[in-house]
């Protein structure tokens, strides 16, 4: 597996140990995982998210719609990183532009 250290949104950089990950309460055991030195936050590679997967299955918490994201101040702007699993249903790589509109004070909704 190829390791890729890249910059996080917050200005820091993400590096890769190995940890054991506890997802929704279940242990899925030792794996490798991406995390920031600077702001502490704490990424699943592919591999490992089907660790992660597999294990939730399982247990039967796989599947649940709503997910955690966090938004990262980039000057001005505001960036969002989509969960991995949201990213590999939607095929959302293959997107190349859409459309985002505040429906209310605390939704966002985006079309592609
Ligand atoms: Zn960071």
């Amino acid at each position: 597996m190829k390791k890729i250290a890249y910059p996080c949104p917050c200005g820091g950089k993400v590096k890769w140990k190995k940890e054991r990950v506890v997802q929704d309460g279940v242990d899925c055991g030792i794996l490798d995982v991406e995390y920031c030195d600077k702001c502490g936050e704490l990424y699943l590679p592919d591999e490992s998210l089907q660790v992660v997967e597999k294990k939730l299955k399982q247990a039967g918490l796989w599947g649940v719609e709503r997910k955690e994201i966090k938004f990262w101040k980039t000057g001005n702007s505001i960036t969002i990183r989509f969960p991995v699993e949201l990213v590999n249903r939607l095929n959302l790589t293959e997107v190349k532009k859409g459309y985002v509109y505040p429906e209310g004070e605390h939704k966002l909704t985006i079309e592609f």
